[in-house]
């Protein structure tokens, strides 16, 4: 299972309501960043959150309000005497962006920056897709593994208790008991893994379909309620990010990204709804069990 935090459901500029955008996904252990808007790790203290067990940072493009508090927080965790390394994806200029960053403000960091395309370790993998916003963009996909449990239960009925058989069974073998054969997949229970995708700043894009089938989760793009011009600014309405969540076939559909423009966002919220029902607006600080 795993936890999503929204740390930052503004954008653009922050309001007193909402911060700037930055997810924090997390599951046994391991914990993920998405975005990193000024004021971060302030969020991060107030949560509770250690920045120096942060794993993974993903920025979704080079605007202000998604990148600006990363500086902040590496320099932090250097501070904080960091030292295992820090997985980090972006657009192709974000190692430019940092190290200029860093040389202006005399820092060097003592862990290491490990820029990659894609992450997985033995629980998950996330990977990236291209969005359609005004500058060069993408989303995450974070996609837990199935998991593959022995159906104990079944096993111990028919009294095959044997550690090495079961380990034969669990590793897909088939086994013969008493002369009768066992096939594995009769003994054997998978537990789908999660899966879910953020967007960053985009209009709706087709791209974002084919990454989020199926998803569990699909944080959203969903800047203004009914606003033409979010087409030249590159957002989505919040009737456009529902479109996408039920072409998409999504779980849960969670707006964000919100303009400070609307004090109420309940507008949003019901514009939404009247094209995908499971849809949520979280505020800033509360999290989703996905
Ligand atoms: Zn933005
Ligand atoms: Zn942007």
């Amino acid at each position: 299972m795993m936890k999503v935090y929204f740390l930052g459901t503004g954008g653009g500029a922050p309001s007193k309501e909402r911060n700037l955008p930055a997810f924090l996904v997390k599951r046994e252990g391991f914990s993920a960043l998405l975005d990193c808007g000024e004021g971060t790790q302030y969020t991060f203290m107030k949560y509770g959150f250690s920045s120096v067990s942060l794993d993974f940072v993903g920025i979704t493009h080079l605007h202000g309000d998604h990148v600006l508090g990363l500086v902040g927080l590496i320099e932090s965790m250097g501070m904080l005497n960091r030292e295992k390394p820090l997985y980090v994806m972006g657009p192709s200029n974000l190692r430019e962006f940092l190290y200029s960053a860093f040389e202006y403000t005399h820092f060097r960091p003592r862990f290491e920056l490990r820029f990659i395309d894609e992450f997985e370790n033995k629980d998950l993998v996330i990977k990236r897709f291209k969005t359609c916003h005004t500058v060069p963009s993408q989303g995450y996909v974070i996609q837990e593994k199935d998991r593959v449990n022995l159906d104990v239960e079944k096993l111990n009925r028919i009294g095959v208790k044997d550690w090495a058989m079961l380990r034969k069974i669990k590793e897909g073998n088939d086994v013969t008991v008493n002369g009768s054969l066992l096939r594995h997949e009769d003994f054997l229970i998978t537990r789908k893994g999660s899966k879910v995708v953020y967007t960053g700043d985009t209009r709706p894009c087709q791209s974002t379909v084919d990454a989020s089938k199926d998803a569990d989760l699909l944080i959203h793009d969903s800047t203004f309620l009914d606003e033409p011009s979010a087409l030249t600014y590159g957002h989505s309405n919040a009737s456009e990010a529902s479109s996408i969540a039920l072409e998409s076939n999504v779980k849960l559909l969670a707006l964000t990204h919100i303009s400070a423009r609307y004090t109420d966002s309940r507008p949003l919220l019901d514009a939404a709804r009247r094209t995908f029902p499971r849809v949520v607006l979280p505020d800033d600080l509360s999290f989703i069990n996905v």
